[in-house]
């Protein structure tokens, strides 16, 4: 039922002062599974507490203590998986990976290299209606995060909080298929998107629950279209890694900058050093973190504590059968059931409380009239005064009774916003407001030839003017609603104008 039929984007080109680049793009994106407790305690994932106040007997690393794995983060990863189309590696298996840091009092981090959970999958990142991008997911493995340090505290101490120690992340690992810095936040919001439909993590970058590892080079034109035929990384250029990027906005400046960096380099006869390298917000530059020379060997190595993780097919299948509608199959149906655009489709399965909202405003009624006053009217307001649909002050109910009362003839459009206007401010059942208000439109053919009669005796130059020009019929119209205070059916008021003017 999904129509994949899309056109490939180009992918960004920058003019250098000798030739033509264009950019790749992998990205490492670290997303906080939605646990209320950590991959190996019981320890609880609440975000803002005291500091060292979620922290297990594990996630200090006391002697002695083991892990145990968390079902539930697991299941997170799985379904994951599952909502990008990905293989499900039933083996799966934990390894160490040494490093020392204050912040990590283990000594080492409890990763997935050599097995992870996941195996294969993609993401379809819209860059406009009919154009995409299919981007392949290398591999999704389950690992704790780290804690905090604190050195702005105090001018002569650091502090330690360890509340996010051992908290579940999930590394979703892109292959090089982004061609730009667009394109880079348009994976990271579309990967946000099915993660948050998923429900497997909250998505939220501002508190770092969601954080992108970007990889950038440039080749010249031709040669990733060598790389995707063989596979064979030589055809790209060498990469370097802007580490913790949690914001749609810096990815994109981070990797313009990047791209124009190494651009230069090799344009001046050097070489790009593989790096890795952090973003500076207001220089709106990266600078150097640590050269390849300086890379951690991490020593990875199976970790003892913990049996390989054995997941049954059953189970897995269990966990699919209980996936939602994704965005993109939602709004397929959305186009095809309800008839409207695919930007319109797109703006409404946006979250899926907007969907649900539309779909309840739509049940019954007319689905384009349904979708046109949920994006213009009510998302125009909610915009207007930053409010997110679950705060809407008009309930799904109430904006159907106001569509019903424009479908029954009740109302005019018009009105229907003046209706709108008061059931948002003031709240309201639709039905009552326009009775107790008079606001029903006026229907009574008597009623509207009076105004009619009313009009055309008062302005005997206009009626010999429209006469002779049918046009100007329509500011009869106008001064009929005018007279009626906007009540006036005006398919009655336009039928009887032209019948008195003598148009029709
Ligand atoms: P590492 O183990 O050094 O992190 P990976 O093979 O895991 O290396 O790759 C890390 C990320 O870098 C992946 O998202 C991948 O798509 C990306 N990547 C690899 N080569 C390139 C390249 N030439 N340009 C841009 N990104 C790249
Ligand atoms: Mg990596």
């Amino acid at each position: 039922m999904l129509d994949l039929t899309y056109e490939t984007p180009k992918p960004k080109v920058i003019a250098g002062a000798r030739h033509d680049w264009e950019l790749v793009i992998g990205l490492e994106v670290h997303a906080q599974v939605a646990s209320k407790s950590k991959l190996f305690s019981g320890a609880s994932t609440q975000f803002g507490a005291e500091p060292n106040s979620n922290v297990a007997f594990v996630d200090a690393a006391m002697p002695g203590m083991l892990p145990v794995i968390n079902e539930f983060c697991v299941a997170q990863a799985v379904r994951t998986g599952l909502g990008l189309n990905a293989q499900i590696n039933l083996i799966s298996a934990f390894d160490r990976k040494n490093y020392f840091y204050p912040d990590l009092p283990q000594g080492y981090q409890i990763s997935q290299l050599y097995h992870p959970i996941v195996g294969e999958g993609e993401v379809i990142v819209d860059m406009g209606p009919g154009i995409a991008r299919k981007v392949r997911i290398e591999r999704i493995h389950l690992e704790q995060d780290a804690g905090k340090s604190i050195h702005d505290m105090d001018p002569n101490m650091s502090f330690v909080d360890l509340n996010r120690t051992g908290v579940a992340l999930m590394e979703i690992v892109s292959r090089p298929d982004i061609r730009g810095p667009e394109e880079a936040a348009a994976y990271v919001a579309k990967l946000r998107q099915i993660l948050r439909y998923l429900g497997t993590c909250d998505g939220n970058m501002q508190n770092g629950n969601l954080r992108a590892d970007v990889n950038v080079s440039v080749c010249r034109p031709g040669d990733y279209e060598k790389y995707q035929e063989t596979q064979d990384f030589n055809h790209l250029g060498t990469r370097c890694e802007i580490k913790n990027m949690n914001s749609m906005r810096f990815i994109q400046q981070g990797i313009e900058y990047e791209a124009r960096r190494q651009i230069a380099i090799l344009e001046d006869g050097g070489t790009v050093d593989q790096e890795t390298r952090l973003y500076d917000p207001d220089k709106c530059e990266t600078r150097s973190m640590r050269s390849k020379e300086e890379a951690h060997d991490y020593r990875y190595f199976p970790c003892p504590d913990l049996l390989p993780l054995e997941i049954e097919q059953t189970w897995v299948d269990d966990i699919r059968d209980s996936l939602p509608e994704l965005p993109d199959e939602k709004k397929a149906r959305f186009v095809a059931a309800y008839g409207m655009t695919e930007y319109d489709a797109g703006v409404l399965t946006a979250d899926v409380e907007s969907a649900a909202y539309f779909e309840a405003v739509a049940e019954g009624r007319d689905g384009k009239l349904a979708a046109n006053w949920v994006i213009n009217e009510l998302f125009g307001r909610l915009k207007k005064e930053e409010h997110t649909i679950s705060e809407s002050p008009v309930s799904a109910d109430q904006l159907g009774g106001i569509l019903d009362l424009i479908a029954k003839g009740d109302i005019s459009g018009k009105i229907a916003k003046d209706l709108f206007e008061i059931v948002y401010t003031q709240g309201g059942n639709p039905t009552e407001i326009v009775e107790t208000r008079g606001m029903r439109q006026v229907t009574d053919t008597g009623a509207i030839e009076a105004a009619v009669d009313g009009v055309i005796a008062a302005n005997p130059d206009q009626v010999e003017k429209a006469k002779a020009n049918p046009k100007l019929a329509g500011w009869f119209v106008g001064q009929v609603m005018k007279a009626t205070g906007g009540k006036a059916n005006p398919k009655a008021v336009n039928e009887m104008v032209s019948r008195k003017l003598g148009l029709s």
